[in-house]
């Protein structure tokens, strides 16, 4: 069997206005932008990556902002919340800079012995800020919000299933174990000290998720290289079909629908996003795989202008 796996490596979902989008997660959030790319799978969209200073895995947050896209609707079959940790002590901070922002945030409340601040993003993707006092250091980026109280990364996210009972079974062979449950929701907690919850909320009668701006693309997990094929053959004995290892550039992926809806990646922690740029000018420029260099003017032209605040002003 392959190593446990110690939680999420990244999130990845559909935003609209690229500009908005990342003036909200650097400079609202506080994250770094860290990565600046195209889809590979549609070079005509930014691939825009957030994180910590150097974009480790469990904190990295990525968008691929289509200027035109409808919005979506956050329903079964998707990831319908995705959680950033804070240390307890952040919790008024963030409600007074959420609400100078003018963020769509929700009161405070409780969820298994935690602080849960429920908010949106501009294009109305469900996010929370979860406060723990184990909450580790981490490695914030110099930006407009404190060390003391900046996002550490992913507590983990939310799975909106019709059926929780297969993703469970999943969960649990991949090293997730079911820790607590109340009303429609089932905790599961990784061994990790980031991204290591998944929650899974039994909804039978919907409403199903539509995709669209504003909704989760896909939730992958951190996994090693030398795990990657035992965790096709994992995911083949539980009837799914992965796709075969794709290399981006900056992790190697597999990739498979699970059984409730959810797109799941398994994201390998190597090489990271120093392979092709220094720590220190992460997300400066456009960034291509070596492959899609020879059309970098082509794909420029395409893109809409992105111009962000240098870290620090
Ligand atoms: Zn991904």
């Amino acid at each position: 069997m392959p190593a446990d796996i110690p939680g999420v490596h990244h999130v990845t979902a559909i935003g609209s206005d690229p500009a908005r989008n990342a003036a909200f997660y650097t400079e609202t959030l506080g994250l770094r932008l860290v990565k600046r790319s195209v889809n590979q799978d549609d070079v005509s969209v930014y691939h825009l990556f957030y994180g910590d200073h150097s974009g480790s895995p469990g904190t990295s947050m990525t968008f691929f902002p289509y200027p035109d896209a409808a919005p979506g609707r956050p329903g079964t079959g998707q990831a319908t919340a995705v959680a950033f940790l804070i240390p307890a002590s952040a919790v008024d901070y963030w409600l007074d800079r959420l609400a100078d922002a003018g963020v769509d945030v929700d009161a405070p409340r409780e969820r298994f012995g935690d602080t849960v601040v429920p908010f949106r993003d501009p294009d109305g993707l469900p996010l929370e800020l979860v406060a723990r006092a184990d909450a580790p250091a981490g490695d914030p980026p110099a930006g407009p919000v404190p060390a003391d109280h900046a996002i550490r990364g992913f507590h983990g996210v939310t799975l909106s299933l019709v059926d929780t009972d297969r993703t469970a079974t999943l969960l649990e062979s991949m090293g997730f174990d079911e820790t607590a449950s109340a009303g429609d929701r089932r905790r599961f907690e990784a061994e990790g000290d980031l991204g290591y919850a998944v929650d899974l909320r039994e909804l039978p009668d919907g409403p199903q998720g539509r995709p669209g701006a504003g909704t989760v693309h896909h939730v992958a997990f951190q996994v090693t290289r030398e795990d990657h094929a035992e965790w096709r053959d994992v995911l083949i004995d539980h009837g799914l079909r992965p796709t075969e290892v794709i290399d981006r550039k900056w992790f190697e992926s597999v990739y498979t629908r699970t059984t409730g809806g959810v797109l799941f990646e398994y994201a390998t922690k190597e090489p990271g996003y120093t392979a092709d740029e220094d720590l220190e000018s992460l997300g400066e420029r456009l960034v291509l795989p070596e492959w899609l260099e020879d059309r970098r003017d082509e794909i420029e032209v395409e893109l809409p202008p992105l111009d962000l605040p240098a870290a620090g002003e």
